[in-house]
């Protein structure tokens, strides 16, 4: 089998040799086995479904939820000469025929389906007529509820296990923290599949953040100087913002474009084109900006803004140095934000829940933002990931921020939520530390806790950014199914024993102002 996949990976698609886990998976896949794959961005993902396609008897039938990312696949699997086609809304009457004759034939190595042309009833009486190699599910986190590109569609796709028990299957997904990774498993069964996860990390980006100090986008130009003549992506909040900035790129004499929403398609596309053909252009973009862009020599991005979620901001900068090269993570943040992405939350037409989540997972950026920790072993961390010291390739390693030990304070935070039982969200856990007596206090009799009122040299803010940083460091998980109760981890152990040390980042001093800067 081996062999055969190799040979493959030489002949039909030029590369010399497998990256990663790439020659694991496909091994258990052509082998009839089931797979969940977690593995970055630009990670090489396609070719651990493709190859086994091509390997066994039939057609593979990959499930994606992206259009315009499946023609493009099946457009550049056509140019490497496999017979690969796709079925979408898109498609006219007899185009589509004509794929479902080409499958029927014997004729399609690989078929990329829509997951909702997947489960009409045509679509599924077609697949009991052919030849089925494998099933692929591309974007395998659209089935979850949680994250930002649910798709409902996702939820029904166990038909093709209950449906065809004997056809592999192969789930794929570039965002799983380990709590997804759960409900990928257990939404697709495919609790007993094999999971290859790969690491996330990408040595070459540097990460930095920087608190804003009320100077407007100098800092932002300031970063940009020492990336002249380099592409790269500047990431803000709105439309607004994008198109401010954009003109102060401009003014400095920047080559720089914007790109959202808000914009003509036609403008918006034209500036897209340039941004990948040209080298050295600069683009100031809402995230609508991203999605399936391939641009390997991506040398910076930069967030002018807070992102709404460490998932979002990993997948954001990911986009930067994909060719390997040094790349820079640059992240200017400002309590402003938080408070603009709060009151966005809260406004929302979310229900209940969902506010509470993403609240959640702002506050956990928010943590990492303030985080003293290596850079990339708290994203990592957060991903579920270890990893080994300190990375050397991060603001907190480069230049450490003053900190205070924040060993104790952790420790009788992690020792007050173990003794409420694990079932209480930050505020009343706080309340418990510092001694407040509530009506919930008394409810659950909480002021006979040992820990009850150990925290009283903490103030209530102080506390808050306490349980942040234990959240965002991966010491703490916060259980959505129960309003937000925080759970201890595993990584919790070592502090509660004594052994591990946990530094907290020191209230950043007032920057100074621009006009002192100037004078200065
Ligand atoms: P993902 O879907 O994980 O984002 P892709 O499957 O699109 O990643 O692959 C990303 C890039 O890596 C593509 O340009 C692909 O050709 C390349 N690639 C994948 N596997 C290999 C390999 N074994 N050797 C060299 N290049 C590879
Ligand atoms: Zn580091």
């Amino acid at each position: 089998m081996q062999n055969a996949a190799l040979d493959l990976l030489r002949t039909t698609f030029g590369h010399p040799e497998f990256r990663g886990e790439q020659a694991e998976i496909v091994d258990c896949v052509a082998g009839g086995g089931d797979a969940l794959v977690l593995m970055p961005t630009g990670g090489g993902k396609s070719l651990c479904y493709q190859l086994p396609a091509l390997l066994r008897d039939g057609c593979g039938v990959v499930v994606s939820p992206l259009i315009a990312l499946m023609q493009d696949q099946v457009e550049a699997l056509r140019q490497l000469g496999v017979r690969a086609a796709c079925l979408n809304s898109t498609l006219d009457a007899a185009t589509a025929a004509e794929v479902e004759r080409d499958l029927l034939a014997g004729e399609l190595d690989l078929l990329y389906v829509a997951p909702e042309r997947l489960l009409t009833g045509r679509c599924l009486t077609l697949l009991d007529r052919a030849k089925v190699a494998l099933f692929a599910i591309d974007e395998a986190h659209c089935v979850s509820q949680w994250g930002h590109d649910f798709r409902p569609e996702y939820r029904q796709l166990t038909i093709l296990h209950e449906r065809w028990p004997g056809i592999p299957r192969i789930a794929l997904t570039a965002t799983a923290d380990a709590p997804t990774r759960r409900e990928i498993a257990e939404r697709l069964a495919l609790e007993d599949a094999r999971q290859f996860v790969s690491s996330f990390d990408r040595p070459n980006i540097r990460y930095r953040v920087v608190q804003k100090d009320g100077s407007g986008q100098r800092a932002l130009l300031d970063f940009i100087k020492d990336h002249r003549g380099d592409s790269g992506i500047v990431y803000a909040f709105s439309r607004k913002r994008v198109d401010k900035t954009a003109e102060q790129l401009q003014a400095a004499g920047i080559d720089a474009l914007p790109y959202h929403a808000g914009m003509p398609a036609a403008e918006r596309a034209a500036n897209q084109r340039r941004f990948l053909q040209s080298d050295g252009v600069v683009m100031v973009a809402t995230i609508a900006f991203g999605m399936g862009i391939d641009k390997p020599d991506v040398r910076f991005v930069a967030h002018v803004d807070l992102p709404k979620s460490i998932e979002g901001y990993y997948q954001e900068t990911g986009r930067a140095g994909r060719d390997g090269q040094p790349a820079e993570a640059w992240l200017n943040y400002g309590l402003g934000d938080v408070v603009n992405l709060r009151l966005l939350i809260n406004q929302g037409e979310a229900g209940e829940e969902r506010k509470q989540l993403e609240l959640r997972k702002l506050d956990a950026l928010l943590g990492y933002c303030e985080s003293t920790q290596c850079r990339r072993q708290a994203l990592l961390g957060w991903f579920g990931e270890a990893h080994p010291g300190a990375c050397g390739n991060c603001d907190n390693c480069l230049n450490p921020p003053e900190s205070w030990d924040g060993t104790d304070a952790a420790r009788k935070a992690l020792s007050c939520v173990y003794r409420s039982g694990q079932r209480f969200g930050a505020g009343h856990v706080i309340d418990i530390l510092r001694g407040v007596t509530t009506e919930k206090v008394q409810r659950f009799g909480h002021d006979k806790l040992s820990t009850w009122a150990i925290g009283a040299d903490l103030d209530a803010k102080q506390w808050s950014g306490v349980f942040r940083q234990l959240v965002a460091g991966g010491l703490l998980e916060a259980d959505v199914d129960r309003h937000n109760a925080l759970c201890l981890t595993a990584n919790a152990g070592p502090v509660l024993r004594g052994e591990r040390r946990l530094s907290f980042r020191k209230e950043a001093p007032k920057a100074p102002r621009r006009r002192d800067r100037a004078a200065a």
